[in-house]
């Protein structure tokens, strides 16, 4: 029996890891869940996988699930301190962060120094303290298990090799709802045409970087850090069926690539079990349905969020917190309607233009400096816009 807590259990990556513990209850016991502000939604989790706490971040929340439970044993955490008092759980073996946005770095870097394995679909976490979060892994002995679809796969692919023989990683993208659109086409798009994900039914904010190819750009640094290669070693291509989940090139030219379909609770439930597989009810592939596998070159021009990373990746120390924080100020105000699709990556441009890093090595209070500073100037950008 494995006992698991999961951050962020009400949002998409944590309902879908509730329904995969549901389906092996011999298997796992959840002994703790997390929420911001859906109440509700966690009173009943609570209740059905009879966890010892909970933990709101929203301290209104927390007391309206006090409320809902309080005929029951379980315990009720709330704030940032009290997802820490979830986090660190005696009989905890695996924590999974499903948190979206940098907000997750503290847990991922709590959960660790826990001595907990973790199951990761925060790529923030990585994205913004990669240079943290590394070595704390490799100090503690503790195992970080990829959910993000690409990253499973490329994990899956390297079971078994010598990472000194990669010669470089293929990530492939679906290319989001915008593909194929030119820039003049993209100017007055609706929030609901950004939301509308051809492939995957995703979160909001995960969902306007697929549109915006930063999604791709965060997992080229989520692919740096977690298998340790250079930035000259990742490859992006658009794949807009979405069944090679990406692949591994070998330095005696093999290719490994894992397929499978579209479902995020594959990777889950491979977190979840590693280093073993369950079986489960998930359908593999009928080949023969499948019309075909295309490949493309991603529009940078169009989409200029992916050289950004890039950029950021490549520059490394504050500046990927800096993309990072400025994307997130960027998507919320195209999510308020505040601004335009195109004016997001204009946003990231800006604010990684006007930074001047004072010195390259980071620890957790430089990084929040950064990002306090990049979220100020992202939100001086976009008041211009107003
Ligand atoms: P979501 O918005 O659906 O859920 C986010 C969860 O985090 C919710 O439970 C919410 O209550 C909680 N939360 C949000 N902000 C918080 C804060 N400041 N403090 C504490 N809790 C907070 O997001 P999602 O789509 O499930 O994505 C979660 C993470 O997984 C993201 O990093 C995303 O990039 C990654 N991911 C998601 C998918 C997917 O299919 N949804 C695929 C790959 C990777
Ligand atoms: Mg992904």
């Amino acid at each position: 029996m494995k006992n698991i807590v999961i951050l962020g259990s009400t949002g998409s990556i944590g309902k879908q890891t509730v329904e995969v513990v549901k389906n092996n209850p011999q298997k796992f016991k959840v002994l703790g869940l997390s929420g911001r502000s859906n109440f509700e939604l966690v009173a009943e989790q609570a209740q059905e996988l009879k966890v010892a706490a909970v933990a709101m971040s929203d301290p209104i929340a927390a007391k309206k699930v006090k409320a809902l439970l309080r005929d029951t044993a379980i315990r009720i955490f709330e704030g940032m301190a009290g997802l820490e008092e979830l986090i660190a759980l005696a009989d905890t073996h695996l924590v999974v962060n499903a948190l979206v946005g940098s907000a997750g770095l503290l847990p991922t870097l709590r959960a660790i120094g826990e001595s907990k394995d973790l199951a990761l679909a925060n790529k923030e976490s990585l994205v913004v303290g990669g240079d943290l979060v590394i070595p704390l892994i490799k100090e503690k002995g503790t195992s970080l298990i990829p959910i993000d679809s690409e990253h499973s796969a490329i994990f899956q692919c390297l079971t078994g090799e010598d990472r000194s023989a990669i010669r470089r990683i293929i990530l492939t993208g679906s290319g989001g709802p915008f593909r194929g659109k030119e820039k003049s086409e993209l100017e007055h798009v609706r929030v609901e045409e950004a939301l509308a994900h051809p492939r995957w039914k995703m979160g909001r904010k995960i969902t306007v970087d697929s549109a915006t190819l930063m999604n791709k750009g965060l997992e080229v640094i989520e692919a740096h850090y977690l298998f340790g290669i250079s930035y000259d070693q990742i490859d992006v291509i658009i794949h807009p069926e979405s069944i090679l989940h990406s692949m591994v090139e070998f330095h005696d030219g093999s290719i490994k690539a894992h397929l499978g379909f579209t479902d995020m609770r594959i990777p889950i439930q491979y977190a979840l079990t590693y280093p073993d597989r369950f079986p489960s009810s998930l359908v593999g592939l009928d080949f023969l349905q499948l019309e075909r596998l295309s490949f493309e070159a991603p529009d940078r021009e169009t989409f200029p969020c992916l050289s950004l990373a890039f950029e950021a990746g490549r520059r490394g120390g504050t500046y990927p917190a800096i993309l990072n924080a400025a994307n997130e100020e960027a998507v919320a105000a195209f999510l308020q309607g505040e601004i335009g699709f195109l004016f997001i990556s204009k946003v990231v441009y800006e604010v990684m233009l006007r930074y001047e890093p004072s010195v390259k090595r980071v620890d957790f209070s430089l990084l929040q400096e950064a990002e306090n500073w990049a979220r100020n100037e992202a939100r001086s950008i976009i008041e211009t816009k107003r």
